[in-house]
């Protein structure tokens, strides 16, 4: 179980695009004593109980207060066998960042900050509902620079209605003169249910073309390819020793448990997810009855999601740990993808070219298999 991942269910505002499971309520106790309650019951139920990995994600855990964050780092210390240099990532936003809370942070273990930039421009800000402005954006980034966590990143939105290059090569170059160590830049999607989700349904808002999202992401790859930051996922880059521990566990498919309404857990075959309901996860927990559900993936499935997360990743998908031999089985999709140059088999792992990393969802899902094919 190397990765633990602690859900913190709060945001001072809803972000436009944003469907992540999170309440704006102020009133935080009851949320977080059961969290503590579910972390003591969760370490009785997991193998040899190592954790090299810690993330606190959300949400917006900096809303707490660092001791609230400290203690459950001791507490995940006192149930499992963290490991010495274990990576333990904060999602902090630029407004709550301070000089003081950044060394209260690391004096209670956080090692790694993992800031939710998204822009720096204030009319990008605000059109997003972001609670801070770029001004704190610099600030706070000049901050985490100086205070000493073994790593960093920020996180920027491309592919942002009427984006042009120029003003998506001038968000890269303010990132790049701060020196991250450390890059993931998400494509804006539309997902069901969010403010943006109707502005776009009612037509106040039109997504860009695929074209100028496209031509952002290729300037992307330019950009950090020149400055010497690996693309070692799709949407992430970083300098040698500071890619995300934590994220690449969920990538090579490793085990993990989450902690928190709607977290996810997986221990190699069962996925598991907490009920996305913050006083419905309390209710339950409190009770002893169940507050989540699960499914066993199949072998096919196995494969698939290895397939989906694993073609996101520079290193590729090893096809010999495959269960449902996805070479054999979809032999017309995988030709012709090799074929048009998306993809090529390099030492027994199947990886995507730069072309093919545009569409990886879309061939991850062409060479899908099904329990029949075994
Ligand atoms: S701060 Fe993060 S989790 Fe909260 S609403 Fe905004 S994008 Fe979503």
């Amino acid at each position: 179980m190397p990765g633990l991942y602690l859900h913190i269910p709060f945001c001072r505002q809803a972000c436009t695009y944003c469907d992540f499971h999170f309440s704006t309520s102020k009133d935080r106790t009851v949320v977080l004593d059961t969290m503590e309650l579910e972390l003591i019951r969760r370490s009785k139920e997991v193998g040899d109980g190592r954790v090299s990995t810690i993330y606190f994600g959300g949400g917006t855990p900096s809303l707490l207060e660092p001791g609230r964050i400290a203690a459950f780092i001791q507490q995940a210390h006192d149930l499992f066998r963290v490991e010495r240099d274990a990576e333990v990532t904060l999602e902090a936003n630029p407004d709550d960042i301070t000089a003081e809370r950044l060394a209260a942070w690391k004096a209670g273990g956080i090692t790694r900050i993992s800031l939710g930039t998204q822009s720096f421009r204030d009319d990008r800000l605000k059109w997003m509902a972001r609670a801070h402005d770029a001004q704190h954006a610099l600030a706070s980034i000049g901050l985490i620079a100086k205070a000493g966590f073994a790593s960093w990143t920020i996180d920027l939105i491309y592919g942002l209605p009427e984006m042009t290059l120029a003003e998506w090569d001038e968000q890269l170059t303010i990132a790049l003169d701060h020196g991250m160590p450390h890059l993931s830049a998400y494509c804006l999607t539309v997902e069901a249910k969010t403010a943006l989700a109707h502005q776009v349904k009612k037509g106040s808002v039109h997504m860009p073309e695929d074209d100028a999202q496209s031509a952002q992401f290729d300037r992307l790859m330019e950009r950090m390819d020149a400055a010497g930051l690996d693309h070692y996922e799709i949407s992430n880059f970083g300098k040698t020793g500071h890619y995300s521990r934590h994220n690449t566990s969920y990538w090579e498919g490793v085990p993990y448990v989450g902690i928190g309404p709607s977290a996810h857990s997986f221990d190699g075959t069962t996925r598991r997810w907490n009920v996305a309901n913050n006083a419905g996860y309390a209710k339950a927990l409190q009770e002893g009855s169940t507050y989540w559900e699960s499914e066993t993936l199949s072998p096919a499935q196995r494969t698939n999601e290895r397939l989906m997360t694993g073609l996101r990743t520079a290193k590729g998908v090893e096809l010999a740990r495959l269960e449902v031999d996805a070479l054999r089985i979809n032999s017309s999709a995988f030709q012709r993808h090799v074929s048009n140059g998306s993809m090529h088999v390099a030492e027994g792992r199947l990886v995507l070219s730069r072309a093919g990393r545009h569409f990886a969802d879309r061939i991850a899902s062409d060479l899908f298999v099904t329990d029949d094919d075994r």
